[in-house]
């Protein structure tokens, strides 16, 4: 084995902020998704179709399929956010329903252990025939999480025996062998469920074939091309420089020099590279990862979290391109760097990656999800003007408000499986050194080791660690001091320590002793982003942010014509604890200017010096609670 880090998950998390979310999932969310699954939403809310297309395929039930190719997927992914929520949270109730829908999936498997209810209801004549567009292999994957989701949380192996039978059946028709397919995934996801299942299980195959998908992806002669040519398909994306891109397989990976195509897909097969990476010791595809990640976070990512710039293939573009009003910013893709950035993590510890996922998390992850657990965004813009969206075709996929269900539901329960799974994200373990990333309230168990952290983050700065239990020999411990911070202070056991400070981290070394305790302080306060100028959007604007918080401003606060406020000559900035509004935020209080008062009614153009400002108070909310009170506008860049 490699020196691949070790997520260390963190038990009993008792935090106040993700606690209430979470709390929401299971009491809102999770009962919403399934009535969505069964179609028992009412009239307004998209049809799903998804567990009746299982009865359909099982034979419980007669009538065609419905819905897009990848349907299963959305009820995999609602299995395992049931399954992660039962770690945490045990419900009889929701197990029972939850191994009902299992019993309906197995009864659907085939013989030679095939499951997609795409296929088996309209012909499995056709099957392994778009390996491009047609997402058997992405359902595969999603099959595969959930089983083993639900197998660790349950120990039942009805899901579990049913993903390995698939995983056998694709490994005897794709592979490197004469007579098989030389493909691979249109829609990763495949490759690291594969090696999440090799994790579980040990068994050899499944890391091999998910090594082979990374490995064949782009090479030359292009499968998709001979697939296309063999089936007399049009090209894909023709006319648009996307082409292969969209699916990044262009070109092999190592390769490959830009984050490019449809952001979810890129974020889940870099994810799946860096695991495999990890696992082999390959240092080539690790390099991959490195640079994949440098292009679509230091210059195709927003301030937000947010990935994929355009509409046209909900895709990455080019560089420094990141408008605010058109940009696509699926969930989906959010949640997608959120595992991309662990696995990177699990590669080499860098407080970058770490910065990075909580960035994601706490702004445009957690936008995808209305505070009562009962709409979702799809799109995570920016800069919304609600009648915009209704007139204007290039804004039309941005919703001013988030939606009751979508007929491609990919966003909704990929939130819920990632919120219900955070205490996989809060550590990871290289060598003898425990990482702590993200600063949840809970217990981590590791090696003998035994620490309770408290804290009030994202609200407050300080985190408190507790040794309560300690091994003989010596360990290290790592902090992350997150990149926003400039002030911060580590005591231990009172006393200022001497820590080292290496890549984001402070390290400590020692003997730990039952009864250590650490303080860490970070200064957490407004303070004004800037964006590299190459950002036409945003150049010469200001963002706000406080902590891992990124703040916007709304109409409910500051009034309709959120385009004519400026920032104050004043960069001061008040905070406000605010316990009923939006569920309990910090809200930020800035001077501000609002232009264009003197303008006359008369006039759409005139020779005129620029309009008065004059000064006014501009109230921020955090972004992710942004459209909780209405319909309005909302933006996160003014002018300076
Ligand atoms: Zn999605």
């Amino acid at each position: 084995m490699s020196e691949y880090g070790v997520p260390v998950p963190m038990t009993d998390v008792r935090d106040g902020f993700w606690g209430s979310f979470r709390d929401t999932l299971v009491r809102e969310a999770i009962p919403y998704q399934w009535a969505a699954l069964n179609d028992a939403l009412p009239e307004t809310a998209e049809k799903s179709g998804c567990m009746r297309n299982f009865r359909i395929a099982a034979g419980l039930e007669t009538g065609d399929f419905h819905g897009y190719p990848f349907q299963d997927s959305d009820v995999y992914k609602w299995l395992e956010g049931v399954a992660c929520s039962l770690r945490w949270k045990p419900n009889p109730a929701l197990e029972a329903l939850a191994d009902g829908a299992i019993r309906i999936i197995a009864a659907a498997q085939q013989p030679d252990g095939y499951l997609d209810t795409y296929y088996i209801i309209r012909g499995l004549d056709r099957r392994w025939t778009n390996l491009r567009d047609d997402h058997e292999l992405y359902v595969a994957g999603h099959l595969i999480e959930a089983a083993v989701a639900y197998w660790q949380a349950t120990g039942k192996r009805v899901l579990l025996d049913a993903a390995i039978r698939f995983a056998a059946h694709i490994d005897s028709v794709i592979g490197p062998e004469e007579g098989k397919l030389h493909g691979y995934p249109g829609h990763p996801v495949l490759e690291m469920a594969l090696m999440r299942l090799y994790d579980a299980a040990g068994d050899e195959r499944h890391l091999r074939l998910a090594a082979y998908f990374i490995r064949q992806r782009g090479k030359q002669p292009l499968f998709f091309e001979e697939e296309r040519l063999r089936s007399g398909r049009e090209e894909a994306w023709k006319g648009s420089p996307l082409g292969l891109r969209y699916y990044q397989a262009h070109a092999p990976l190592t390769e490959q020099r830009d984050a490019v195509g449809h952001a979810v897909r890129a974020m889940y097969l870099y994810s799946g590279m860096a695991d495999v990476a990890g696992a082999t010791g390959d240092g080539e595809l690790a390099a991959a990862c490195r640079r994949l990640w440098e292009s679509a976070v230091r210059r195709r990512m927003y301030v937000t979290g947010a990935l994929g710039s355009s509409e046209h293939g909900e895709a990455f573009t080019f560089d420094y391109d990141l408008p605010n009003d058109t940009v696509y910013g699926e969930t989906c893709a959010s949640v997608g760097l959120v595992f991309f950035a662990r696995r990177m993590l699990c590669l080499e510890p860098r407080g970058e990656y770490a910065d990075v996922m909580e960035r994601a998390l706490f702004n445009s992850v957690l936008s995808g999800m209305q505070l009562d657990g009962k709409r979702f965004f799809y799109v995570n813009p920016l800069e919304v003007v609600p009648e915009a969206c209704r007139w204007d075709r290039h804004k039309s996929h941005v919703k001013p408000e988030r939606q009751p269900w979508f007929g491609c539901a990919c966003c909704p329960p990929n939130l819920v499986r990632l919120l219900a799974s955070l205490e996989d994200y809060a550590a990871v373990r290289h060598g003898d050194t425990l990482y702590l990333n993200l600063y949840l309230g809970g217990t981590l168990r590791d090696g003998g080791l035994v620490l309770e952290t408290e804290s009030r983050y994202p609200w407050d700065g300080r985190v408190e660690l507790k040794v309560t239990a300690a091994p003989r020999e010596e360990r290290s411990l790592a902090l992350r001091i997150p990149g926003w911070c400039r002030v911060w202070r580590l005591l231990l056991n009172g006393e200022e320590a001497a820590a080292e400070c290496r890549e984001g981290y402070a390290l400590l070394r020692r003997r730990w002793q039952t009864g250590d305790r650490l303080n860490l302080e970070l200064e957490m306060i407004p303070r004004w982003v800037r964006t590299d100028p190459r950002v036409r959007e945003d150049a010469g604007k200001v963002a706000l942010q406080r902590g891992p918080i990124v703040y916007c401003l709304e109409e409910a606060d500051n009034g309709k014509d959120l385009h004519l406020l400026r920032r104050g000559p004043d960069p001061s900035a008040e905070t406000r604890w605010e316990p009923d509004t939006l569920g309990g935020v910090i809200t930020v209080l800035t001077t501000g200017l609002r232009e264009g008062s003197d303008w006359p009614e008369d006039r759409l153009y005139d020779f005129r010096d620029a309009p008065e400002a004059r000064p006014v108070e501009l109230k921020w909310v955090p972004y992710y609670a942004w459209a909780n009170r209405g319909t309005g506008e909302m933006r996160v860049w003014i002018r300076e």
